[in-house]
This record gives C-alpha cells, structure tokens and sequence, in this order.
C-alpha cells in the first residue's frame, strides 16, 4: 500500500477513508494519531494490526465538542466541568463506556477514555467523518510517539493508505489521562494537564503510583516510549560527563540530552532539549528519534518531579527502563 502525506488539503480523503473503514494517520497537538471510525469494530482492528499493538491496550476515543462525548460514555457533572475547562486540550477523561461503543476501542473494559483535540486537523477531520474516531498514537507499538508527520512514515509506511500532516506536535507527549470512574480522580498518565492544574477544579486527584503489574491503565504494563539505543538518566552533568567519557573510552558512539547550557564542554556531543518545560516536552521525542540514528548510548538529564517536568520524567524513566545514574 502506497502512503501519502498530505496536509489540511488531505481532511477531505481523510474523512472519506475513515467513513469508508479505513484507518488515517493525523496530527494533534499531543502526538500523531492513528485513527478510526470507533463505531466500526472492524476498522478497529485495522489500528492493532497496523500498529502491531497488544489486544488488551484501549484507544481514546477523539470528540470535536461536549455533546460528542454522549455517543460513547455516560458524561458525569465533574466530566463536563473538566472538558469546559480544558477542552479542547491534552486531557483525557475515563468514563464509563455507552453499549454502543464497541468494546474493540476499549479493549473489553466497561470504561473509555475521551479526548478532546485542539489541533484543527484533528477537529476537522472528525467532524467531517461524522463519527467519533477512536485513535492511539501513530507509532509502532513499543516504539517512541511520532511528533511529526516523517516520524508516522518511518513508522507507518505501507501499513496506512494517507497521513494528515499539521506540521510539528505543539505538545509533544501524549495526552493526561483522568479516570473519574474511581472515588477520587486518578492521573493514570500524567500529560500537560498537571495535577497541580486539576487542583484548581477538583478536590482531590491522586497520581497513579502503584505497581506496574496491576495497572488499571493497560497501556502502563508495556514498554513504551523506548529509542531503538540504550538509554540512562543522569542525576547530574558531572555523571552524565563519567559515563559519557566512560562510554566514549569503550568505544560506544554516547551523546548527552539536557536542557539548554547542561552540559558547557564544546568538545562533548550535546543535544539540547530547550529552555522551558514545556519546550523540553515538545522536543523531546523527535530529538529522541534524531539521536537513536547516530548515536548507541543516550544520556538524558533528569528533571523535577514538578508541574510538566513530572510527565517528562515519567516518559523518561520508561524510556531509560528507570537506570538513573
Ligand atoms: P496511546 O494514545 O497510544 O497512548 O494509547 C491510549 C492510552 O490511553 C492507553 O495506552 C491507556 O493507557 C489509556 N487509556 C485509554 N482508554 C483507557 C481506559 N478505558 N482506562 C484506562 N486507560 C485508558
Ligand atoms: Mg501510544
């Protein structure tokens, strides 16, 4: 199958292919996502297929307003109350799942998650399929989020008939995901919507802290957000440095990652991430991808456990199979 790459030009054949059954890559300002009809089991299908995804791993389920949301979850006072105030956006909600929704999207459970974009590819795209598009990201499975339209090709290519590229993901990592089916909200995946953010509406929100085997999140027990290389966190640039050089005197092709200025020495090979939090995240993953090319050994800065930088950590810790050095 050929894959094209087309820009907003590319909603119309978009939605066409979607009402049709077919599955379409497009941008959001999360990540890529890679989308289908959610009431169409068998297009469905074609996502875990094409993405050589886990059966027991759900999608979130896209929606361009409120009163979408009724089409597939039963919407609660504090789930309208979020989606005003930070819809569209980089949350998704878990509620309970309407029959009609076919348990494909959600992978046998009775909850779905609900999502909201702000990318105007997204909204255009599922307003003009006329349904719901359940999508995850547009990644191979196990392998790093795409946040540009090239990284869906390397991933994707033969597998999709058509990529909707909006250019690169204002974001950069994946969606906050909110289960509010439990008594006290639960981050089950932290994002840019920060727990520090939900305080502000709710009373009480907990972080998902538990152990990785009983993750009420399925999509928590894999492997995720991994480059192709090794990866290790450095707690600070004089470690990052030894084990740069220690690397580098073995013969290992090591670069380090940090935020701007973490590393001063010209003579290292240093990938700078940016300056802010939320430029840290946007570059994260495509400089993730940039590196694994060139390099074997990955070292990434460690960051706060605060705001924004707490959803990089917990790509981070993923992505480094938790080795802090
Ligand atoms: P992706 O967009 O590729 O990150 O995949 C969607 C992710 O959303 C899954 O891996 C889960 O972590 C989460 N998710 C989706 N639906 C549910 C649900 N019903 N309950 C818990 N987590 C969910
Ligand atoms: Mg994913």
């Amino acid at each position: 199958m050929e894959t094209k790459i087309k820009g907003i030009d590319g909603i119309e054949e978009g939605a066409r292919i979607i009402k049709e059954g077919g599955i379409v890559a497009f941008a959001t300002e999360t990540v890529y996502g890679l989308g289908a009809d959610a009431f169409n089991e068998k297009a469905v299908a074609k996502i875990f297929e094409a993405k050589g995804r886990p059966q027991d791993n759900p999608l979130i389920v896209h929606i361009a307003g409120i009163e979408d949301a009724q089409r597939a979850a039963e919407l609660t006072d504090t789930a309208v109350k979020l989606f005003k105030a930070f819809s569209p956006g980089p949350l998704t909600l878990v509620l309970k799942k309407k029959k009609e929704l076919p348990y494909a999207v959600t992978a046998g459970l009775d909850t779905v998650g609900i999502r909201m974009p702000r990318h105007y590819a997204a909204r255009a795209l599922i307003q003009k399929s006329q349904t719901l598009i359940a999508a995850p990201s547009a990644n191979s499975s196990t392998r790093i989020s795409p946040t540009t339209a090239l990284h869906v090709y390397e991933d994707m290519r033969g597998k999709i008939p058509l990529i909707i590229d909006g250019g690169d993901c204002a974001v950069g990592i994946e969606s906050t995901v909110l289960d509010l089916t439990g008594n006290t909200p639960q981050i089950l995946r932290p994002g840019a919507v920060t727990i520090e953010m939900l305080l502000k509406y709710l009373p009480e929100v907990k972080n998902f802290q538990g152990e990785i085997k009983t993750a009420p999140s399925p999509g928590m027990k894999y492997k995720h957000y991994a480059p192709i290389v090794d990866c290790v966190l450095s707690r600070t640039a004089l470690s990052a440095l030894k084990e740069y050089k220690r690397a580098r005197a073995e013969g290992k092709k090591a670069v380090i990652m940090g935020r701007k200025g973490y590393i001063s020495d010209k003579s290292v090979d240093f990938i700078d991430l940016g300056q802010t939090s939320e430029q840290i995240a946007r570059n994260l993953y495509r400089k993730m991808r940039e590196a694994e090319k060139i390099y074997n050994l990955i070292i990434i800065e460690e960051f706060s456990r605060k705001d924004l930088e707490y959803s990089i950590m917990n790509r981070l810790i993923k992505s480094s199979q938790g080795v802090i050095i």
